[in-house]
């Protein structure tokens, strides 16, 4: 007998934790520790219809992401460890030298300060999610006047401005945030907070990893897993929320890699998509077909859900 026909698991949220809103669609299945103990071996990947936010459902709780991140948690013990995800370069925010990643992101940041505040120096930058400040470093070579916040490390990075919260005014003409949202809950309020950090004119360069090419990168754990990176991001669905945040999407400028993307955004009143999560979608149910058959895309994804759960398939 299967315990359950139609998979529930615990903590599961119904209601979208950026915009709040119930339009919540299954994605896809991932395999879960969160609840493991209570007989929950996965978790959706959910999606948000109206504001395009991909999760983990169930998302950790506010404890559980407290604990990861404090200086004593698994985030600070394993970040220099290859464990994370299969973690590579840009999640390895402790590293103090520029990796080719750091460089790519000074050179986007003169780049478009070129193009969007040109004449104006000297530019403020705040990095958020800084590590020990290797991107910073690059910058103040350049120029720049620099800021540094890191939530989840406390490193003293004397070479430049730390912050222990981002600013409720105007402060700076660019912020960057290279691999922050996907290990943020509510990415939507954390994109409104920099907004309203930014100067009139200033722009946001963010990056994160990128479903987009799921389908030939094939690295969904590094896009998606119930631990670290827990919420997802295509071109698309990145486009939604940083419009519902009040921004407008400028570029995407190619990323070092296939399964990375790099976005610059600036204030403003920006275009809905009108599916945010149709591009996921269509990549999700790609990379399924090709790696469990057609077979399992038939079930409903709480019946296939409840059958994996179980071991039955
Ligand atoms: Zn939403």
């Amino acid at each position: 007998m299967l315990s359950r026909l139609v998979y529930r698991p615990h903590g599961e949220v119904n209601r979208c934790p950026s915009c709040k809103g119930p339009r919540l669609e299954n994605l896809d299945l991932i395999k879960s520790r969160r609840h493991e103990e209570k007989g929950d071996r996965l978790a959706f990947v959910a999606g948000c219809r109206s504001c395009g936010l991909i999760f983990v459902n169930p998302p950790p709780s506010k404890a559980e992401l407290a604990q990861m991140y404090s200086a004593t948690g698994q985030w600070n013990q394993e970040r220099n460890a290859d464990t994370i995800n299969g973690a590579d370069d840009d999640d390895n925010h402790d590293a103090s030298e520029a990796s080719p990643v750091e460089q790519r992101y000074a050179q986007l940041v003169q780049e478009w300060a070129a193009k969007l505040l040109p004449g104006q120096q000297p530019l403020s930058v705040l990095d958020f999610g800084c590590g020990r400040g290797p991107l910073l470093d690059l910058l103040k070579d350049a120029g720049f006047l620099t800021y540094g916040l890191d939530p989840a490390t406390r490193h003293l990075v004397h070479k430049h401005k730390m912050l222990e919260a981002i600013p409720a005014e105007p402060t700076f003409d660019i912020v960057v945030s290279k691999h922050v949202f996907e290990h943020v809950p509510d990415p939507m309020s954390l994109m409104v907070q920099l907004r309203q950090s930014l100067k009139p004119g200033g722009f946001l360069l963010c990056g994160m990893p990128s479903m987009d090419e799921l389908t030939t990168h094939k690295k969904l754990r590094y896009c998606i897993n119930w631990s670290h990176h827990i919420t997802a991001y295509t071109r698309q669905s990145l486009t939604a929320l940083l419009t519902h945040a009040g921004f407008v999407v400028e570029a995407f400028p190619t990323p070092t890699r296939s399964d990375r993307l790099i976005c610059v955004a600036t204030s403003g009143v920006g275009a809905l998509p009108t599916d945010p999560l149709s591009d996921a979608r269509v990549q999700l149910r790609a990379f399924r077909k090709a790696r469990d058959g057609r077979l399992r895309q038939l079930f409903p994804k709480r019946i296939l859900a409840a059958l994996q759960n179980a071991r039955r398939i």
